[in-house]
């Protein structure tokens, strides 16, 4: 189970992060965490069965369309995660300080195996999002962009 991965990560006697637990809610939360670990990234989540699908951002998130980056799809994260603000300590996975960059929810069309297409309502990020499979790069790469609005 994926959340296994998340808490074999971490020490919870030293990182102020939760507990990885499943979660019964059924909702549809958006969230950008801004981390500043030993490479500024920025880590997008998705509410989706009870944990938060994560991906890596090397870059600032987009907010004009067509514009294609990169998404490493990292391990799930528990629900409670999406509130969650501080600082990691150094020699902790993850060490520096995170900061919810943006949030709200979405809206999903497509769920799939090779393609993610979500509406979002967030503060900062709003409109029709893609996640593709980017799989020349490597298994748990992706590409995401802002869709062209009609
Ligand atoms: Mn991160």
């Amino acid at each position: 189970m994926s959340l296994q991965e998340y808490n074999a990560k971490r020490d919870f006697s030293k990182t102020s992060e939760p507990l990885g637990q499943y979660s019964k809610d059924v909702g549809n939360k958006y969230m950008i965490h801004e981390h500043h670990a030993t490479r500024l990234h920025w880590d997008l989540r998705l509410e989706k069965e009870g944990v938060l699908k994560s991906w890596a951002l090397p870059k600032e998130p987009v907010t004009i369309p067509g514009i294609r980056r990169l998404a490493i799809q990292v391990e799930d994260h528990p629900l409670n995660y999406g509130d969650f603000e501080g600082t990691i300590p150094e020699g902790e996975y993850g060490a520096g300080l995170v900061k919810i960059w943006d949030k709200g929810f979405y809206k999903q069309k497509i769920w799939s195996e090779e393609k993610i297409n979500i509406t979002i309502f967030g503060e900062k990020l709003t409109g029709e999002y893609e996640l593709i499979r980017f799989k020349k790069a490597g298994e748990k790469e992706w590409l995401l962009f802002k869709k062209k609005e009609n």
